[in-house]
């Protein structure tokens, strides 16, 4: 067995070395923050065996990637100090049918310019290699919310009734902590906002402004209760709690398309008139109904072995998954219908009360009460059928019913473990994994967003007030991540919804889990950017081969009217293959000019002030460009790449105002700065014992990554190619930019129509789709807890706070986090995630999530709120990492210890009887199965042929795609569609989808009669028997018998048939509830993809790998030693 573990390794890792990894908040000391050597190991499988000795950082300690300290971080120089070198050579391709629009003198030398400095040189080193920090630098441009480098002050923690625990909360910058409280707003720590203008009022300071409001009378007097001294979330604030929803929520009219509920009291503003621009249900706020108000349900006590009453699903949750807006996805609210039946606890009625004015139920909060379900022992050994036949939503934490019905939705924030150990030494002995997976922009139908002048946060830590804090009285709430004790502002007495005065409880901000604000403007040091596209295209001979220039031209065509923006939208474009080609768009030209700089070893922008044009006065003209644009290098038999160089130019175009940029790249760039050779030998694939070059072979892409970073541009890569194209150097612009990264492996127009189908698909959710400008997303947890590595795509600004130059609503993040205190006076802890952006309308605006979750102190109370599917995923992602600092062997040895040491620590921790067998928690018998998933996964899987650019992408994905769709990847779910009937079918908006149930992965549920759909989250297979029922062939196919299928079916025929219909019905179904588009692929035997199916049949033994029995009979070996 080896020994390898998701260990913390003290101090042997190593500094940045081209490593892929930037997540460990290692290296930033803190006063009072013990990231780095002195942090205690997190969750420790492989203790009690042997330390892995070569492990760089999964786990906190290492300093392998240091997290620069804000301050010194130094973005490239702005666009204004890159000249223009003259006499450059620039040779001009007229447009088609057009006349040489202008000569090399005026490009080289472009009329209006901004204010460059002509004659200063060019700078000794290109911004992208500015990586490492230079202090002494001053920012040359500091969007303020990302580059405060003054830290934080902080107010004093006065009048905390909370035992003090420490220096200070753990998130905030505990330089901090000594500061006098200049500011109540001044330390925003996730805004790193200048609030020093309009503030509001802090304790004892008077009101800064009412905002116009005519207070009612006098304020109430002080309610009499005395405040608790211990912390009590859900104290009652105010005499006997309220019960029942409020009335006035209902009355509230609903505001026009969306859910803004304009926390300004009447007089200063009109409401709604704030459009938002994400997915808007019709002011849901209101109507966000109740029927959550059920208790979490849980099964019956006792042992039913043999059978799962009700179970927590093991996977397939994606039904549940995507509550997607209107606007993209019609049937994806319907879609969830189901589920809402099921005891689904998360969703948030903002017309129930809050645990801050219902009476305390904390002390009824009694786990030993709770269901052993979860803690049920299965035999792994004896019983088979472990699979829920349909979803389920994700365990529900043993919380009060008023605190967990306004709890934070699951499929945004999730917890590995829904009962938080008390200590990390208990934590250790669990054995599982502590982390949050969130979905923090993910479309949500239902979004109370909240206009106000005055955004209460606590003066001590920052957070934003939520439903998890306790009123002591009217007029104080006491933080539930740092204990202070806050005034409330005289502003928040008012309550919008319900247009009454003295019910700060109340507020939208105190029943809504998820709210977004609209932030004052404060929380903006510079006017919010504009919407500023640009577009890389590679349109080298084997791009033009692709075929992809005509469908992304068309997609732009045809979608351009809806790209997210306002009137200040920008556009832009870049073609290049050994030269880069620029795009005079500007106003009052008769057609596009083109403008060639072939000197790609020091590039400059031609004419800087007309690449980049509003798009809405230059539309015709960028119309004009992308219907030519297809033509234009019909011809080319240019076969380089200069990729380097074309982002260099990109980088300047965008560097002054921010932005995202598209990259379409076809090949292995190999020409200029980035150039990249091919690492992969084909012939090692199957057979090399480690794989080899899963990191960048230069670190210049994530250079010029964090050079955008700093300047509020991310990139998106499109890799559209038959070869090797290194993704694993090239992905590094996406994920240190916070960008996404799209993979369409042998594209051709022709030979490939399914990938087609799908780039359109993902091209149209892509363009049309919300995106956050300038974003930083900021983690606070509870004090006690500490967050030590972020998984994803973005920067790590400071010890809690990503850097998302952009932030859409499809990408996931992970958090490993573990316990620096002991909480043992806490019976709950809260986790808050903000994300702070500018939408594409201008607006800055900040979406909270609040999750909170119980805290135990015994094992079986751990083991029974263990999320299997979140520890799945952050397993998966901490496996990446391990992969590329360790190596893949060691990263697989990992995952199966990480599966050893739960159960081992189950039998030795919880059973009370030892009985033979593998044996596990109801709650965790899908765990062994997972990680054998993940062993077989395309990103960790030996012994088979996987192309690297395969094997990286699917890595990118399982640490970017928000966990359900992750799910999908790693266990693909299988259903029977030759039978498909009504019973126990789902109706929405009128159309029934059946709901065949989910099988287990093994050609032993396959049969030669029928026809079976694979759903692998990105991919989908329609295997169908050899003596399919002739009925499923003609009904649903549209051919007379098995022969005459056609291998490249991809689209089902539209048959009006009620086979045909059903099966459409459930394929479309399962489609729309995810954000890219699966393409489909039928498998027949003699199908060249017949493998690729077949390697997805996980519970069965192939050459390489062990079948789940065997593997179960490893596991209980090692266990049992
Ligand atoms: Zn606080």
């Amino acid at each position: 067995m080896s020994t390898a573990g998701f260990n913390s390794q003290n101090g042997t890792g190593q500094a940045y070395a081209n490593g892929p990894s930037q997540n460990p908040v290692g290296l930033q000391q803190l006063p009072g923050v013990s990231y780095g050597m002195t942090h205690p190991p997190t969750y420790n499988p492989m203790q009690a065996k042997a330390p892995a000795t070569h492990d760089t950082g999964l786990y906190p300690s290492g300093p392998y990637q240091p997290v620069h300290p804000v301050s010194s971080y130094q973005p490239g120089p702005p666009l204004s100090s890159y000249p223009a070198p003259s006499g450059q050579s620039l040779l001009t391709r007229p447009l088609i049918g057009g006349p040489p629009s202008h000569t090399p003198p005026q490009s080289a030398s472009p009329g209006p310019r901004q204010p460059l400095a002509q004659a200063t040189p060019p700078p000794p080193a290109v911004s992208s290699s500015s990586y490492y920090p230079n202090p002494q630098q001053p920012q040359p441009m500091a969007p303020a919310w990302q580059y405060n480098t003054a830290p934080p002050p902080k107010g004093q923690p006065t009048s905390m009734s909370a035992p003090p625990r420490g220096p200070l909360p753990n998130h905030v910058n505990p330089a901090a902590s000594s500061t006098p409280p200049p500011a109540p707003y001044s330390s925003a720590p996730s805004a790193h906002v200048s609030h020093s203008v309009t503030q509001p009022p802090g304790p004892g300071m008077p009101p800064t402004s009412l905002h116009g409001y005519t207070q009612p009378g006098p304020a109430p007097p002080p309610v009499t209760h005395t405040a608790p001294h211990a912390y009590q979330p859900s104290r009652a604030p105010y005499g006997s709690p309220p019960t029942g929803p409020p009335p006035t929520m209902k009355p509230t009219p609903p505001t026009t398309g969306s859910l803004m509920i304009n926390a300004t009291p009447p007089p200063p503003k009109a409401d709604g008139t704030v459009a938002g621009n994400g997915p808007q249900a019709p002011n849901s706020y209101n109507h966000v109904d109740n029927k959550m108000a059920g208790l979490p349900q849980h099964g019956p006590p006792g042992r039913h072995l043999g059978h799962y009453p009700s179970l927590p699903p093991g996977y397939q949750n994606t039904s549940a998954t995507q509550n997607a807006g209107p606007p993209m996805h019609p049937a994806m609210q319907a879609a969830t219908q189901p589920y809402t039946q099921a005891p689904q606890t998360y969703q948030q009625p903002p017309g129930g009360p809050g645990p801050a004015q219902l009476s305390p139920s904390l002390a009824a909060l009694s786990l030993q009460s709770s269901t052993p379900e979860a803690l049920r022992v299965v035999n792994l050994l004896q019983e088979r059928n472990l699979l829920p036949p349909s979803p389920m939503p994700a365990p529900t934490p043993c919380l009060p019913q008023d605190l967990q019905k306004i709890n934070c939705n699951p499929e945004v924030f999730r917890s590995t473990l829904t009962s938080i150990p008390q200590t990390q030494s208990l934590l250790n002995k669990a054995k599982m994994p502590l982390g949050l997976l969130l979905h923090p922009f993910k479309d949500l139908s239902q979004l109370p967003v909240v206009t106000s002048s005055t955004i209460v946060r606590c003066r001590s830590c920052r957070t934003y007030i939520n439903p998890f804090v306790s009123f002591l009285d009217q007029r104080r709430w006491k933080c539930n991540l740092c204990y202070r004790v806050n005034d409330v502002p005289e502003e928040f007495m008012y309550n919008p919804v319900s247009r009454s005065y003295g019910e700060p409880h109340k507020r939208p901000e105190v029943q809504n889990a998820t709210i977004e604000f609209i932030a004052p403007s404060e929380y903006m040091l510079r006017p919010p950017q504009p919407a500023v596209y640009l577009f890389i295209l590679d349109v080298s001979h084997n791009a033009v081969e692709t075929g992809y220039l005509h469908v992304f031209c068309q997609s732009l065509l045809d979608n351009i009217n809806a790209l997210p923006g306002d009137s200040r939208t920008k556009v832009g474009f870049i073609t290049f293959d050994s030269t880069i080609h620029f795009y005079n768009l500007q106003e009052g030209l008769s057609q596009p000019q083109m403008l060639i700089v072939s000197d790609i070893e020091d590039i400059f922008l031609p004419t800087p002030d007309s690449l980049l044009v509003n798009l809405n006065e230059c539309k015709e003209i960028v119309q004009d460009l992308l219907k030519s644009l297809p033509n234009l290098f019909e011809k080319t038999m240019e076969t380089q790449s200069a990729l380097g160089s074309a982002l260099q130019a990109a980088f300047k175009l965008l560097s002054p105002t921010g932005g995202r940029m598209s990259i379409f790249q076809t090949q292995l760039p190999n020409l200029g700065v980035g150039a990249l050779q091919s690492r992969e030998d084909p012939n090692q694939r199957a057979s090399a014992k480690d794989i080899q070059h899963l990191s960048p072979a230069t670190d210049f892409y994530k250079k010029l990554a964090l050079d955008c970073s700093g300047q509020q541009v991310a990139v998106d890569l499109f890799l559209l190619s038959s070869q090797y194209c290194d993704l694993a150097s090239l992905g590094c612009i996406s994920r240190y930019s916070a960008g996404s990264v799209y993979y369409y492996p042998s594209y051709h127009h022709q030979h490939n129509p399914a990938q087609v189908e799908c780039f359109q698909k993902d091209l149209k959710r892509y363009l049309t789709r919300k995106i956050g400008f300038e974003a930083v997303m900021r983690i606070r947890c509870t004090k006690g807890l500490s967050i030590h590595t972020f998984h994803g795509n973005f920067f790590v600004r400071s010890t809690d706070l990503l850097s998302l130059p952009n932030v859409n609503p499809d990408a996931g993040f992970a958090v490993q986090m573990s316990i620096e205190e002991n909480l043992v006076d806490m019976q709950v802890v809260s986790f808050q995630a903000a994300l702070l952006y500018t939408s594409s309308k201008g607006e800055r605006r900040i979406r909270v999530h609040t999750l909170c979750l119980p805290v135990v102190n015994s094992l079986s109370d751990i083991f029974a709120g263990a999320d299997v599917q979140a520890i799945t995923g952050l397993l998966a992602c901490m496996a990446v990492d391990r992969s590329t600092t360790a190596s893949l062997s060691d990263a697989r040895d990992a995952m199966t210890n990480a599966a050893i040491d739960s159960l081992t620590s189950f039998r030795q921790s919880v059973l009370t009887i030892q009985q033979p067998g593998l044996l596990a928690p109801a709650c965790l018998r899908l765990f062994p199965l997972f990680i054998l998933a993940l062993l077989k996964q395309k990103a960790f899987r030996t012994g088979t042929s996987t192309r690297l650019d395969d094997r990286l992408f699917a890595m990118c994905q399982l640490k970017y795609q928000p966990l359900v769709y992750a799910l999908l990847m790693i266990h693909p779910a299988l259903y029977r569609v030759d039978d498909l009937t009504d019973e126990g079918a789902l109706n929405i908006n009128d159309r029934t989808i059946p709901q065949p149930r989910v099988l287990q992965l093994s050609v032993e549920k396959l049969s030669r009669e029928a026809a079976f759909l694979m759903d692998a989250g990105t991919v989908m297979y329609l295997w169908i028997g050899r003596n399919c029922h002739p009925n499923f062939l003609t009904q649903v196919l549209g051919v007379p018998n098995y022969a005459a299928v056609p291998d490249n079916l991809y689209l089902l025929p539209e048959l009006d048939t009620a086979e045909s219909q059903r099966t459409r019905a459930f394929i479309g179904w399962l489609r729309d509830q995810r954000p890219f588009f699966p393409s489909m692929h039928v498998i027949r035997d003699e199908s060249p993809l017949k493998p690729t199916f077949m390697q997805n049949m996980i519970e069965d033994r192939t050459e390489s790998a062990l079948s789940y029995y065997e593997f179960l009979l490893h596991l209980q070996q090692q266990i049992s030693k």
